[in-house]
């Protein structure tokens, strides 16, 4: 499939959500719209193929939607980073800051594979906050993570300041 796919087309703007002054990015609309989510799931086996991605991690939930897809494909374990209180057996855990308040995120301790390149993904990246967590949570479990994938960036909330010697792939990015 042409890599000049407009993605943009496929997502859905909504003004002042959750908040007043935010602009809000929905992929739900490219979940409806097969081409689109094909092309995205596409794009990530193209770019991480010869990457030597060991497994993928996804934060939840719209990281989940995007990571099996691609784990089926590459053939791959696909780990779950889940807010906290989800995960029944023994987890490891991380607590970051939000703009309002705080957020914890969780991994099963004995899904983590050591010493193995783990390829962490999740919908949107904006300040880097939720990606600097489960980053953490994973080096704390004996992965390493070198690779990181959002289908959309939002670099001007300067989520690679808090992803330092990480490569940080986007499919779109907004200004
Ligand atoms: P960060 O932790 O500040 O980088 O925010 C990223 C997290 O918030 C991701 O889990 C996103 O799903 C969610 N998020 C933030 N802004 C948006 C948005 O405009 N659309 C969809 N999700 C968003």
């Amino acid at each position: 499939m042409s890599s000049n796919f407009n993605l943009d087309d496929s997502i859905r703007k909504i003004e002042d959500f959750p908040h007043k002054g935010i602009l809000y990015y929905d992929i739900t609309s490219i979940l409806t719209n097969p081409e689109a989510f094909s092309w995205c799931i596409d794009q990530m086996v193209e770019y991480y193929k010869d990457k030597k991605i060991d497994a993928v991690a996804a934060v939840e939930s719209r990281g989940f939607i995007f990571s099996a897809p691609f784990a089926k494909a590459m053939q791959i374990p696909l780990i779950l980073v889940r807010k906290a209180g989800k995960l029944p057996g023994v987890t490891l855990k991380k607590s970051y800051q939000l703009e309002y308040g705080k957020a914890e995120v969780e991994i099963h301790q004995s899904d983590v594979p050591q010493g193995k390149n783990v390829l962490l993904v999740d919908d949107l990246l904006a300040t880097g906050g939720t990606m600097g967590a489960a980053v953490e949570l994973l080096t704390m479990g004996g992965a390493n993570v070198k690779h990181i994938f959002g289908i959309i960036g939002l670099p001007f909330l300067k989520y690679a300041d808090k992803l330092p010697g990480i490569e940080i792939k986007t499919l779109i990015e907004y200004e």
